[in-house]
């Protein structure tokens, strides 16, 4: 292994567990192998760094929808059909909580809030 592919994989695992630290071990590896990679990373749970400027935010404020992360309503879509499918329930609570522990808990535009239920008082 070359010494600039070792220094990338070392700064990216570096980078990852001081960032997603409260992620799960799967999530941090993606992010780390797609930081490896060269691959788009979504700014993680937090940043700012996607966000728009705020003058542009005040003005698109009110025809901004209330948010609710693509991950919670992803993971509500998997326990609903968890509800239905038996053969399946295990699976589907797996990858319902996998979904609900990458919740961004904020929107990376605008900062605002996730509105899922699941965020209220010591959940997470
Ligand atoms: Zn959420």
């Amino acid at each position: 292994m070359n010494d600039n592919l070792r220094d990338r994989i070392a700064a990216a695992i570096d980078d990852t567990f001081t960032v997603y630290a409260d992620f799960d071990a799967q999530t941090a590896a993606d992010v780390a192998l797609a930081t490896i990679q060269g691959a788009y990373v979504p700014p993680p749970p937090g940043s700012d760094r996607d966000k728009l400027p705020d003058h542009l935010l005040a003005v698109a404020a009110s025809h901004m929808p209330p948010y609710t992360s693509t991950a919670c309503q992803m993971a509500d879509a998997l326990e609903a059909a968890a509800g239905e499918q038996p053969e399946l329930v295990g699976e589907l609570r797996e990858w319902a909580q996998r979904m609900r522990s990458s919740c961004r808990i904020t929107r990376k535009q605008d900062m605002a809030a996730c509105q899922h239920p699941q965020h209220r008082e010591g959940d997470s």
